[in-house]
């Protein structure tokens, strides 16, 4: 039986190899690799696609997110609420401001931040609220933004490339979001790279200012604030600017895959993930994950869990929680098998993967 990969990424790339290799070329010969036209061409195109007004891009998605959140004040005696259903990064970037991190469970329909636990955890500390879009599906922004009393919302928008709410874009849904464009995620550079997005100018040009050494606008060399080298490279920026025309088709490719997929996983003691959203994964639920994971591997079925810990039970955050606190994102946590899911993939392969979580699930 042939292998059905957990993801691959060569198949949309394929086509695009010989336009980025002479990307590549051209900006190798013109030795200019920073803060040129390919970044703000792309940051434009960027902001464009999230209809949104500004997007500054940035070194990566950690650093998108505390550049972020420094520009919104966090810090020091400060607080920032999200959730513990989340790549770890998006504790790290909160952490690395001074601000504190401060948790709410997640509700299980739609595996994003639960509006009804923030009335308890944002308090006139509260700086920002970060609501993550987990596997693709949006958080339910307007419910969270009504709970929160105008304290700012950054969308963790790292897995939500072109997703959308009721007709608008993530990253149009709060005062500001982050993106990632490392490489597996719905739109990914050939290495590292991530963008901030914001409808308010003055934002965008703190986290201009931030990511290249706290300068201004008019001289590289007037430190205003202490910053960082946090920038997007113009070869990445290129990059993506070659590859973003094509996201919404891919997008489309993975809602499609997941349409198959909530058809052939039918009857299967599985839950499967909502309709709505772009599918950066295809998340599952299942009793005894590990050994239908296992069963999968055998059956040559590429899985991986994301994550495998919520926060606040990995060793270096105990400081957020201890077991039992947040049921909601620990339950997701034993139970959710990330199925193969990219653009490209197959009918078959689809199939495949339900034959083999039907006899797993025996
Ligand atoms: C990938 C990801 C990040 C971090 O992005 P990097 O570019 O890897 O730094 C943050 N939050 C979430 C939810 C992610 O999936």
């Amino acid at each position: 039986m042939t292998a059905v990969p957990f993801i691959d990424l060569g198949r949309r790339q394929a086509p695009l190899q010989g336009h980025l290799a002479a990307t590549f070329e051209r900006i190798a010969r013109s030795g200019a690799f920073t803060l040129g036209a390919e970044l703000e061409e792309f940051e434009h195109a960027f902001a464009q696609f999230c209809e949104t007004s500004h997007c500054v891009g940035v070194s990566d998605g950690t650093e998108a997110l505390r550049l972020a959140l420094l520009a919104l004040g966090a810090g020091p005696g400060r607080e920032v609420v999200t959730v513990p259903s989340t790549f770890i990064a998006t504790l790290e970037a909160i952490a690395a401001t001074g601000a504190r991190p401060v948790l709410v469970d997640i509700e299980p329909s739609t595996r994003c931040m639960d509006p009804r636990r923030l009335a308890d955890a944002v308090g006139p500390d509260t700086a920002a609220v970060v609501p993550v879009h987990l596997y693709g599906h949006l958080a339910p922004m307007t419910e969270i933004a009504a709970a929160c009393g105008g304290v700012p919302l950054l969308e963790d928008a790292a897995q939500a490339h072109g997703a959308r709410l009721g007709g608008a874009r993530a990253g149009s849904l709060g005062a500001a979001a982050a993106f990632s464009f490392y490489p597996t995620k719905n739109l990914g550079a050939l290495g590292d790279g991530g963008a901030v997005v914001t409808g308010d100018a003055e934002l965008a040009a703190t986290v201009r200012s931030l990511r290249h050494h706290g300068a201004t606008p008019a001289d590289a060399n007037e430190h205003i604030r202490r910053g960082a080298t946090g920038r997007l490279d113009n070869l990445q920026a290129a990059f993506l600017q070659l590859k973003l025309p094509h996201l919404d088709g891919w997008n489309e490719e993975r809602r499609s895959a997941a349409a198959l997929y909530r058809e052939a996983l039918a009857g299967l003691p599985v839950e499967v993930p909502a309709e709505d959203g772009v599918f950066h994964l295809f998340a599952i639920e299942v009793e005894r994950r590990d050994e239908v994971r296992a069963a999968l591997t055998a059956a040559g079925i590429g899985t991986a869990v994301h994550y495998p810990r919520p926060a606040h039970l990995n060793p270096a955050w105990a400081e957020l929680g201890s077991e039992g606190d947040f049921p909601a994102a620990e339950r997701l946590a034993a139970r959710t098998l990330s199925l193969p899911m990219f653009p490209g993939i197959e009918e078959r392969e689809i199939e495949q993967v339900a034959q083999a979580l039907a006899a797993a699930c025996e």
